[in-house]
C-alpha cells in the first residue's frame, strides 16, 4: 500500500515530468518495501506475492546480467515472457539500466516477433523456454542476437544463456544508482495491434506514467485495498500500461494470473480471490456469457471495465445479474492510452447511456471533428474522434518510431489535434458514443453506417456469440451490408435465421441497413489480442469467407 504523501504526490504527477526522472525509482524503489506489487496466481490457484522489495533486488541483479550483456540507456531489449514472477522482475531490470522495453506476446508466431525485433533494432531477448524456439537467429545489425532464457533446460546453442545461470553470477549491489532517462526518456516500444494494418511503433516515454496513474485512479476507482485484476495480456497496451506499469508507479498491489484465458478459470479465481475491481476486454466478457460458472460462489465486484473494442450491449445487460456491477465501457489507444470512458470514481460517475464509452477524462479533451473541416462538428453528428492537444496535459504520444509520413496523418495540419483514426458523436453533454473505424465506416447510398451499430443487434440474438459487418461494392448503392456470425455451441444453423436476423436490424436498427447476406463461419479473422479484423473479411472477398 502506498503511504499518503505517495499518493498525494502522484495526483499531480509533476515527479514524471522531471528532467531527471527515474523509471526505477518511481516505479520500484520508492514504495515500501514490504508493500505487495504484484499477486501471482499459478493455474492450480497457487500465489506467490511479491513486494517492492524483492522486486528492488532481483531487478537490481537482472540489471547486472543485462549490463554485463552489453545493454545500456536507450537499447531495446525484447520480452517473450508470459504473466509469470519473473516477468516484473526483468521489466524492472531493464528500466533501471534506462533501456527500453519491447512487448512480445506469447501467442505470436515467428514472423510478428521477428518484426518487432527488428522493428526495434533489439539484440538480447529474453524469452520463456517454451517460447524461444520462436526466435530466428537475426540479421544484419541484429546477427549477434543473445537469447536469455527463462526456466527449463540450459540451452546448448551459442548466444543462449539461462537467466537463473547467470543472476547466479551476480551479486546485489544496491548502491548501484538506476539511470535517469527524464520525462522523454523512452520506457516501451510497443507495436499498435494491426487491426487495420501493419502495426505502428509507439515509443511510450517515462511522461506517460502520469496518464496510466490517471486512468486507473478516476476511471477505475483503483484504491489500495482493492484486489484488483485487469486480465489483459501485458503483450498489449491496456495490460501492460494497466495490470503492470501504472500500479506499480501507484504502490498497489496488482493480480496476474500465469496462464492463457479460460471462462472456467476466470471464474474460479474472481471467486477465490474475491476480486473487486476487474477489467478486461469485451471479447473476455463475451467468452464469460458464453460459458457461465461451475460454482455458485459470490463474487465481489464493485468495479468492472472493458477496453479495447466496443462494449457490445449484450455484455452491459447480463453483467448486472451475472457479475453483480454493469460493466463500464472505456476508450483508448496504444498511442494515448486510455482517454474517455464511463469513470467508476464517485466525483465523476455518471449515469451511463447505452452505447456510450463516457466522456473525456480528466486530463483530456476529446472532440468531434467534421468531415470535411478541421473543426469541430456538431453535437450529435458522426465525425472524426480527435484530442484537443492544446488542452491535453496528460497527452504524450512523440510519433511513431522512424515513421515522420504515418505520424502526420494522425495530427491536423495545424499540429493541434490528434486524430484517432475513430469516428464518433458527441452530445451536448460531452458524451461520448463510437461509431467505427475510419476504416470501417460504410457509407450506402449517401448513409454512413458504423459496423458496430448492426453488430450489436445480431449478437442480441440469442443463437448469435458474435458478428462482424462489412460493407461490400455494389453498383446501386455504392456499398452493400453483408454479415458473418458466429453461432453459440449448442445452437444449430436454422434455415430461417438469415431472415431472422435481416428482420432484427431492420426492427432495432434501421430499415435501410440490414445485411443483404448473412454468413455463418466458424470463427472471425481477429488480432492475437482478439480484436476483430475486418479488413481480412473485405480483403478475403465475401464469398471465400462463407462456408
Ligand atoms: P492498429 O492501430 O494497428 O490498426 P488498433 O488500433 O486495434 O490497431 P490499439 O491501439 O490496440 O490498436 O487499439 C486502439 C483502438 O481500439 C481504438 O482506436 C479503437 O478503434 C478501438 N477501441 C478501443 N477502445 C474502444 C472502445 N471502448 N470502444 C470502441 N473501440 C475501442
Ligand atoms: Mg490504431
Amino acid at each position: 500500500m502506498a503511504d499518503a504523501s505517495v499518493t498525494a504526490q502522484a495526483q499531480d504527477g509533476a515527479e514524471y515530468r522531471a528532467e531527471d526522472a527515474c523509471a526505477a525509482e518511481l516505479l520500484c524503489d520508492r514504495h515500501p518495501g514490504s508493500a505487495i506489487a504484484f499477486r501471482v496466481v499459478e493455474p492450480d490457484l497457487t500465489v506467490r506475492e511479491l513486494t517492492f522489495g524483492e522486486l528492488a533486488a532481483s531487478s537490481r541483479r537482472v540489471a547486472a546480467v543485462l549490463a554485463g550483456r552489453g545493454v545500456g540507456r536507450g537499447d531495446a531489449v525484447g520480452v517473450l515472457m508470459g504473466k509469470s514472477a519473473e516477468l516484473p522482475a526483468v521489466l524492472l531490470g531493464i528500466w533501471r539500466l534506462g533501456a527500453v522495453h519491447v512487448p512480445l506476446f506469447t501467442a505470436f508466431a515467428p514472423p510478428a516477433v521477428e518484426l518487432r525485433l527488428d522493428g526495434s533494432g533489439a539484440r538480447v531477448v529474453v524469452a520463456d523456454a517454451d517460447q524461444v524456439a520462436k526466435l530466428q537467429p537475426g540479421s544484419g545489425a541484429a546477427a549477434d542476437r543473445q537469447v536469455i532464457q527463462v526456466g527449463g533446460e540450459r540451452p546448448s546453442q551459442p548466444g543462449h544463456d539461462r537467466l537463473a545461470d547467470l543472476l547466479a553470477t551476480v551479486p546485489d549491489d544496491p548502491a548501484v544508482e538506476p539511470a535517469r532517462v527524464g520525462a522523454d526518456g523512452r520506457l516501451i516500444l510497443l507495436f499498435t495491434s494491426g487491426t487495420t494494418g501493419t502495426p505502428k511503433a509507439v515509443p511510450v516515454p517515462v511522461r506517460a506514467l502520469a496518464s496510466m496513474e490517471r486512468y486507473l485512479l478516476d476511471a477505475l476507482d483503483l484504491r489500495a485495498d482493492d484486489v484488483y485484476w485487469n486480465a489483459a495480456d501485458p503483450g498489449w497496451a491496456y495490460g501492460l500500461y494497466y495490470a503492470l506499469v501504472g500500479p506499480l508507479a501507484l504502490g498497489y498491489t496488482s493480480l496476474l494470473l500465469h496462464a492463457g484465458f479460460s471462462p472456467a478459470l476466470t471464474w474460479e479465481v474472481l471467486q477465490r480471490f474475491a476480486v473487486t475491481n476487474y477489467a478486461a476486454a469485451p471479447t473476455i466478457y463475451r467468452a464469460l456469457r458464453g460459458e457461465p460458472p461451475r460454482s455458485g460462489a459470490a463474487l465481489r465486484l464493485r468495479c468492472a471495465s472493458s477496453a479495447g473494442e466496443p462494449l457490445t450491449p449484450e455484455v452491459v445487460s447480463w453483467s448486472g445479474d451475472a457479475l453483480g456491477v454493469q460493466v463500464r465501457d472505456h476508450y483508448g489507444q496504444t498511442e494515448l492510452g486510455m482517454v474517455a470512458g464511463n469513470a467508476w470514481r464517485s466525483e465523476l460517475r455518471a449515469p451511463v447511456e447505452p452505447g456510450s464509452m463516457g466522456h473525456a477524462l480528466p486530463g483530456w479533451s476529446c472532440a468531434v471533428l467534421a468531415d470535411d473541416a478541421d473543426e469541430v462538428a456538431p453535437a450529435g453528428t458522426v465525425g472524426r474522434l480527435a484530442i484537443d492537444t492544446h488542452h491535453s496535459p496528460l497527452m504524450w504520444f512523440p510519433g511513431y518510431a522512424d515513421a515522420p509520413e504515418r505520424t502526420a496523418e494522425r495530427f491536423t495540419a495545424d499540429g493541434r489535434w490528434y486524430l484517432t483514426g475513430d469516428t464518433a458523436n458527441q452530445q451536448d453533454d460531452g458524451r461520448l458514443f463510437f461509431s467505427s473505424r475510419d476504416d470501417d465506416v460504410i457509407i450506402m447510398a449517401g448513409y454512413r453506417i458504423g459496423p458496430f451499430d448492426v453488430e450489436s443487434v445480431l449478437t442480441s440474438h440469442e443463437a448469435v456469440v458474435e458478428a462482424a459487418v462489412i460493407g461490400v461494392p455494389d453498383e446501386l448503392r455504392g456499398e452493400v451490408l453483408e454479415a458473418f456470425v458466429v453461432l453459440r455451441q449448442d445452437a444449430e444453423p436454422a434455415a430461417g435465421l438469415e431472415r431472422e436476423l435481416q428482420q432484427l436490424v431492420k426492427d432495432q436498427f434501421a430499415a435501410h441497413a440490414y445485411p443483404r447476406r448473412v454468413h455463418v463461419v466458424a470463427a472471425l479473422p481477429k488480432t492475437p489480442s482478439g480484436k476483430i479484423q475486418r479488413f481480412r473479411l473485405r480483403e478475403a472477398g465475401v464469398d471465400a469467407a462463407s462456408r
